[in-house]
This record gives structure tokens, sequence and C-alpha cells, in this order.
């Protein structure tokens, strides 16, 4: 068993009165492709917010790579130091949101190289080598120069996922990347993300409501129900024979509504 890249110890998350994770654990391993599925609500975007240091946790520990990330030692920290320190273990983990969010003034070109030269020191002529690469893995180095508002929805995100991998992160984060999309594009953002979980030793975790994508793509699955993991495993015993009623549920009501699994 690899170690684990990601571990969350008794979590607990609230927003304000509301409770949205109860004593959450939880281990992620190098290289796994973790598909979080669940309700709406049930507090998986929230996981992921929590790891990018979007939001703070009222208690428990994550530590990422063996490292602290939201413990009560970083806690400690005078704001300025945490937020350095933060900001070093950021540089590991990328996130690609349901919304693409590209900056909408600049060239597809521009948009993956800009953090990586901004933030990175890295010249831009080697920024550029590396984004055509990327554009390329992404089926969108014939787009470099156009601008986001010229592209579909699919193709929005495909450069999204390329502007979040030349940060070389060793850890994505997906956050439901194809719920904004048109039916007839959310193929070509799955394909992409097939080719990375299979090309890629990139620890993946990804909220999903496309549970034959999952079922693929995925080395375990997490159902979670109103902040708790109400069951998790390989997507075959999740999916063919869960042992929770909660699942059950889940996966019927999943069914009814005419998705398959
Ligand atoms: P999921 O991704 O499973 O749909 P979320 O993690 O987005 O669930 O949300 C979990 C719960 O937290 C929901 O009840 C949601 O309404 C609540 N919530 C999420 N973000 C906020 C926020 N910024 N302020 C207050 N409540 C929030």
């Amino acid at each position: 068993m690899s170690p684990a890249m990601v571990k969350f110890e008794n979590v607990s998350k609230l927003y304000g009165e509301h409770r949205v994770l109860t004593d959450l654990s939880l281990n992620v391993s190098a290289g796994e492709k973790l598909a979080l599925i669940g309700a709406s609500g049930s507090g998986k975007t929230t996981i992921l917010r929590i790891l990018m240091t979007l939001e703070t946790i009222e208690a428990g520990c994550i530590t990422v790579n063996d490292r602290p990330l939201l413990t009560p030692k970083v806690a400690r920290l005078s704001p300025r130091r945490r937020e350095a320190y933060l900001q070093e273990m950021r540089r590991d983990i990328g996130m690609v949101f349901q919304h693409f969010n590209l900056f909408p003034h600049m060239s597809v070109l521009r948009n993956v190289t800009l953090a990586p030269t901004l933030t990175r020191g890295i010249s831009l002529n080697e920024a550029r080598d590396q984004a055509l690469d990327l554009l390329e893995m992404v089926g969108m180095e014939n787009k470099a120069s156009a601008l986001p508002a010229e592209l579909s929805g699919g193709q929005k995100q495909r450069v999204a996922i390329a502007r979040a991998l030349a940060l070389k992160p060793k850890i994505m984060l997906f956050d439901e990347v194809t719920s904004a999309l048109d039916p007839e594009l959310v193929e070509e953002v799955l394909n992409v993300l097939r080719k990375l979980g299979s090309q890629t030793d990139m620890t993946m975790l990804l909220v999903t409501h496309e549970m034959s994508f999952a079922r693929d793509f995925a080395d375990r699955v997490l159902f979670l129900d109103g902040g708790r993991i109400v069951e998790e495993g390989p997507p075959e015993e999740i999916f063919r024979n869960p042992q929770q009623d909660r699942t059950r549920l889940f996966l019927r009501k999943i069914v009814a509504a005419g998705l398959s699994l």
C-alpha cells in the first residue's frame, strides 16, 4: 500500500451552526484515484475546498504528503507565517471547478502560462513549451491563440484542466467538472480525465454525478451522506453490491433518474 498523500483525521466542519462534516477520517494513497459521490449537500465539495485551504475546520487534523495542512500547530502560527506556510503547501494541490474561471481577456496559451511564469519563476519560453504540450494532451493545441469566449464549454474546461496541470501538482481535485456542460460536451472532458488517470501518477480526488465514469475511473468510491462517510470501497463493490441502505437508496434514485450506473 502506498503512503497516504492526503489524511483527514476526525475532521469536523461547521458553517455557523450548521454541521457539514462530522468526525470524518479519510486516507488517500499516493497515486490513488478517489471518487466522492453522494446527494447534493452531503459535503463532497467542502472536502475539496478544505484541501485547497479555502475553508477552515473546527476540529481534527489534515496532513498532505505527511506535512500538516490544517492542524492545531498550523492554527497557532501567526497569520503571516501561516499564510506563507499554506502558500507553500498549496503548491502541491491543483483544483478544477465546475465553472472554468478562465481569464476572459487572455488567450488560451496565456491562461496556461500565466501562473507558472508569475508564481514559479519559469521563463516565458519554457512555460510556453510546457503549455503547448499540455494543450496537446487535452486536445486544444489548435486553439492556443483563441480567447475563452470563442470556445465551447467543454473546450474551456479542457483548458482549465491544462492550466491547473501547468503548476505540476501532486494532487488534483476535480469538483463536478462536467456539471455545467451541455450533455454532448461531457464526454470530451471525461475522456481527458480518463487519459490523465491512466497516464499520470497524480493523486486525484473527484466529485462527480457521472456514476458510470466514476466506475471506470476510480480505484475507490466513497459515498457520503450528511457529512459522514457511509460506505467506501472499489467501484464494483459499491455499485454492484452496496452494503448500506442509504447507499442503495442513493443508487436507486440515480437509476430512477435515468442515469446509468
Ligand atoms: P455537496 O458538494 O455534497 O453538494 P457541499 O460540500 O457543497 O455539498 O455542502 C455541504 C453543506 O454545506 C450543504 O448543506 C451546503 O448548503 C452547506 N454549505 C456549503 N457552503 C456553505 C457556505 N459557504 N456557507 C454556509 N453553508 C454552506
